[in-house]
């Protein structure tokens, strides 16, 4: 029955995003992704009652670390649908890129028999292939690709990260999403220059796990996780 897709993003605020692994950063995903499902809950029941049947795709749609590494695929995928519904492109990590979050949004899609007028679609590709999130990618999940923008994607490998920092209780990984330098929002946080500050994340943290320059991060991730291998600190 469905004839439109409309697709809901909320933005994950960077500064919380750079704290990544921490359990503020989990707690920010948690609330982000209830108040998705909360919006578009809200939305299909507003076009079932306006006579447009209408349900909705949750944000998420899988039971375990297990189901995913028995399965790992998805039914539905709101990054495409965010693409064709005009709100971004995808990048070399897979995700879907918007000109004022970069990557550091989540999206919830509503399925309606109402006929509306599409968007356009974003025309210019807003990946420039910087390579950050390949370089900075804990697990080298993500490999570039000279062919084309998306890169090649490991699933298994990220998975391995997210079944980490579940046990620690400070999931999701998101580092791609960081490093990212696509956004406005980096403006609004006076974080356009923090380019060389991600890069040198994991050396720094390895020869000095109090280095000054990533306290702010650092002491967020003291709190409220179980200790695991210390953030940041894989060798690249
Ligand atoms: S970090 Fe760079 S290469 Fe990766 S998606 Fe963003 S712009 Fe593209
Ligand atoms: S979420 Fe983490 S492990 Fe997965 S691709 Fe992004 S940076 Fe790599």
């Amino acid at each position: 029955m469905a004839r439109t897709v409309i697709v809901l993003g909320l933005e994950m605020p960077l500064p919380i995003v750079e704290t990544t692994p921490s359990a503020v950063h989990m707690e920010m995903y948690k609330t982000a992704n209830a108040e998705l499902d909360r919006l578009a809950y809200g939305l299909t029941r507003y076009l079932n009652r306006s006579g447009q049947a209408s349900f909705f795709f949750p944000r998420d749609g899988f039971g375990s670390m297990r189901a995913l590494r028995e399965n790992n695929r998805a039914a539905f995928s709101h990054v495409m649908a965010a693409k064709y519904a005009g709100l971004g492109t995808v990048g070399a990590s897979h995700c879907l890129l918007t000109p004022e979050f970069g990557p550091r949004v989540r999206f919830v899609s509503v399925f309606t028999s109402a006929v509306l007028s599409p968007d356009p679609t974003v025309g210019k590709e807003l990946c420039i292939k910087c390579e950050a999130c390949a370089k900075c990618c804990p697990k080298k999940a993500i490999r570039m690709r000279s062919d084309r923008i998306i890169g090649d994607y490991d699933d298994q490998a990220c998975l391995g990260m997210a079944e980490e920092l579940v046990a620690r209780r400070c999931f999701p990984c998101g580092i791609c999403t960081k490093v990212c330098p696509i956004g406005e929002d980096r403006s609004r946080y006076g974080q356009k220059g923090a380019m060389k500050k991600y890069l040198r994340e994991a050396e720094a943290l390895a020869a000095n796990p109090d280095d000054p320059e990533y306290r702010s991060w650092t002491h967020l991730r003291k709190y409220g996780a179980a200790r695991g291998k210390k953030p940041g600190a894989e060798k690249k």
